[in-house]
Order: C-alpha cells, then structure tokens, then sequence
C-alpha cells in the first residue's frame, strides 16, 4: 500500500475521501475545495455552463463543509444535516401544446387530472403528460385546453405544467374534443370508470365506489408491488384479466388463486402460473412494515410503514390506534395520522385486513424499548456528551417526546451549561429538572 493510501485511510476532510476513492481505482465526481461562498458560486456556474455535455444528467450542486470534524458538530436537523446543502439549478422550460386533459382514476378512488400534450424535450425526456394535480389547481393556473403552456420537471423528474401563455391563447372556443380552438375544463361528474357520483373531499375529488374498477386494479397493482407484498409476475394486464373473469374482486383474492386460474391467463403475464403462486405462496410470510405499506393508506409511504412497525411493533395494536398515538412517531404529522385513522374506520376496509390476515402470518420487527413513552422532555443549554438534535432523538427512538418549550406537558427539563430562562420557569411550575448525568441515566 503506498504511504499516500495510508494517510488516506483516515481522511478529516470530505475532499480527503474524494482522494481516497480515486486512489482506490473509482471515478470521483466533479469537484472543487472552496475557500469562502463566492468561490462557490463560482464553481457552480462553471459546472453550470458544462452541464449539457455532461454524460449523465445533473440538477445542482453538493455543497458541504470539508471538516469532518465540523460537519458532524453541527448536527441533523430532522434527517437533514446542517453541514451540507444541495443548490440546484433552475429547472429547464420548454412550452408545448395542451391538446387535451383526461382524468385519471387512483388507486384511493382520487381522479386526477392528467394534461395530454403535445410531446416535446424536457430535461433529457420526452413528456407528452403531465399531473394537473386536481380541478381548483386547474382553475388557479387558468389552464385550457388548447393553450400553449410551460412545462417544466419538478425537482427534474415529474413533469407539471407551470402555465398557459394567454397570449397565445386561440380567440375561438373549441367545438370538439379533438378540434381547434379553446375550452375550459370540467371535472366529470360520474367516475370515468364505473360512472358512479364524485364526492369533493377537500381540493380533491373522489369516486364513491369503493368496488370501482380502476381503483380496485391500482390497489392491487401497488399491493403486489415491490416495496410492498412483493408477487412476481402479477403486472397490470393479469391483473385486469383475473378482474374481469372474476377470478378476483379484491386483493384479498390472490392468496386463494391456483396454478389452474392462471393457467389460461399466462400469456398476460410476464412469468409462468407456476413461478407466480410459487411467489404468491413466498410473500405469506411478510414483514409488518411491508404489510402496512402494501394496504395502501393515503400518505403512507413505505419508510413512515416500516416507522410505524417498528413502533407499534404489531397489527392489533396499529390497526386500533390514536391520533395522539400516531403522533408520537417521528415524522408523522396530523394528515397522515387522521388518514390512518379514517382508513381504519372504515368497516369495507377493516373486513379487507381481516380477510388478508386469514391467509398471511405477519412477522413483527423488534420493537424498540419505549422506556420514555408517554414522557415529554425539554432541553436547555448545552450537553457535554451529545448536541442536542442527538440528545433528542433518542429521545423519540424510546418513545418520547422533545420538545423545545416549557409547558404544563413538560415531565422533565434537562439542565446542561448556560442554561436559558426556560429553567426558571420550570421551577415555577413545579417540573422535574434534571442535570445531563441524570438524563444519561435515564437512556
Ligand atoms: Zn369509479
């Protein structure tokens, strides 16, 4: 090993473990050591100007501080670290024609809006659709069909239409779908699938049907998905052909499917019948946190599903939980919790869980040791042994709760060096205050 690999091998900068990896053999990114933020802003406009014969796409630029040492002093906030910041470049533009808006049905009964355009390059892709989000959006942007609009990738990657160019906008209304000239849009007002009513929820609109075909098949499109039960080979054409046979209503069908059902339907799937009950048999046992994920609750994604398992450590005690509850996970805020709740409420869908765990054995994860739970704590003034943002994680990882004023649900105010006011008025109010050695002990 050279002596420079040696020196190496304990980088104290971030350009250290850059030097590190090419001299390792990998390729390392465009990068520069900058002495203050001009220096910067330099950097980022030079890449800026080489960024189209680059030959892989980029949206920004890392920013951090090259100190190790430094950037782990200042800390996370929530999951973003303080010593690092990406800066992105505005997001190329390009205008198009609208030539019509579809509505779309979601896999939570949801229709959205969806732009037809005429198709055209876009940050390195052709776009020829893109979300509308919901009727009142439409209406806010003033968006027509048959409009000229801006398009744009939102964070580079979905693609929105940003606004019409009312200059450009056709003087006659247009007498059919597919002709000249311009007109509003209407939201329908029966489900485009199964033609039942629209209920407006919010700025959203929602088919009523909770056996509607669409958002049946999306729901066990993303029930079979990857992140979630994982069944290999049951694409979106199966799907639909196991619907219309009536092989199926549900998701909650698939685990009574034999080889013989599928048998005639194999030319719809990408793998055989066999390989497919084979993976549907696999995915009987299933981790909790992909389960929770798979059901499909608005708002919940897959790392708040593996979150909640790991709180709740087992269905029962999820599927009968609180607003209040649900709150004390980290990360989870009112409208995800009352969708929960809603979710569970629901008698159609309570029947659909009962039903699937019938057939699956959930496997719990290793619930983390609650020692805090229900305890509120407050922190003032500095830590020797942790920074604060560390101090108040684990906090939330034993099932606490941290918070940053003195109240009436305070339980405990941890008192470090040059503590604030804050401790004054703790003991006011009659709260326990403990020193860091106390808190540590509690840990
Ligand atoms: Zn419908």
């Amino acid at each position: 090993m050279s002596r420079s690999i040696e020196k190496l091998l304990q980088p104290k900068t971030h350009s250290q473990k850059h030097q590190l990896l090419k001299e390792l053999g990998f390729t390392i990114p465009l990068a520069k050591e900058c002495t203050d933020i001009i220096e910067v802003e330099r950097f980022m406009q030079e890449i800026g100007k080489k960024r189209n014969d680059l030959p892989f796409m980029i949206d920004g630029i890392w920013v951090g501080v090259n100190d190790n040492e430094i950037y782990k002093k200042l800390g996370v906030v929530g999951k973003a670290p303080r010593g690092a910041i990406a800066w992105k470049f505005p997001a190329e533009e390009v205008t198009t024609k609208l030539l019509d808006i579809v509505v779309q049905v979601g896999r939570t009964g949801a229709l959205t809006p969806v732009a037809i355009l005429e198709p055209v390059q876009v940050a390195g892709s052709t776009v020829s659709r893109a979300t509308l989000h919901n009727a009142k959006e439409i209406e806010r942007k003033d968006v027509r069909i048959g409009d000229t609009v801006i398009v744009r990738k939102a964070g580079d990657i979905i693609p929105e239409v940003v606004k019409p160019l009312i200059e450009l906008r056709p003087t006659k209304p247009r007498p059919t779908r597919s002709g000249f000239g311009v007109a509003r849009f209407k939201m329908p007002k029966h489900c485009p699938t199964c033609w039942s009513d629209i209920k407006r929820v919010g700025e959203l609109d929602f088919c009523v049907n909770r056996k509607c075909f669409t958002q049946t098949k999306r729901q066990i499109i993303h029930f079979v998905s990857k992140g979630a039960m994982d069944i290999d080979g049951l694409g979106p054409k199966i799907i639909e052909q196991l619907l219309n046979e009536g092989l199926i209503k549900d998701e909650t069908d698939l685990f009574e499917l034999t080889e013989g059902d599928l048998k005639p339907l194999e030319r719809f799937a990408d793998k055989s019948a066999e390989n497919i009950i084979q993976s549907i048999e696999n995915c009987k046992k299933v981790k909790l946190g992909r389960f929770i994920y798979a059901l499909g609750i608005r708002h919940v994604g897959a790392i708040m599903a593996d979150d909640i398992a790991k709180y709740f450590g087992e269905m029962s005690k999820f599927q009968n939980s609180s607003i209040d509850q649900l709150n004390e996970i980290y990360g989870m805020g009112d409208i995800v919790a009352k969708s929960i709740v809603d979710y569970f409420a629901d008698e159609h869908n309570q029947s659909k869980v009962r039903k699937v765990l019938k057939s699956i054995k959930l496997e719990n994860p290793h619930r983390r040791e609650q020692k805090l739970a229900g305890k509120t704590f407050v922190i003032t003034g500095g830590l020797e042994s942790m920074t604060r943002e560390q101090a108040e994680q684990k906090i939330r990882d034993l099932g606490g709760r941290a918070s940053s004023s003195v109240s009436k649900e305070t339980d405990f105010l941890v008192v470090g060096t040059d503590p604030g006011s804050k401790a004054e008025k703790a003991k006011k109010m009659g709260i326990d205050i403990i020193g860091e050695k106390e808190f540590s002990n509690m840990l």
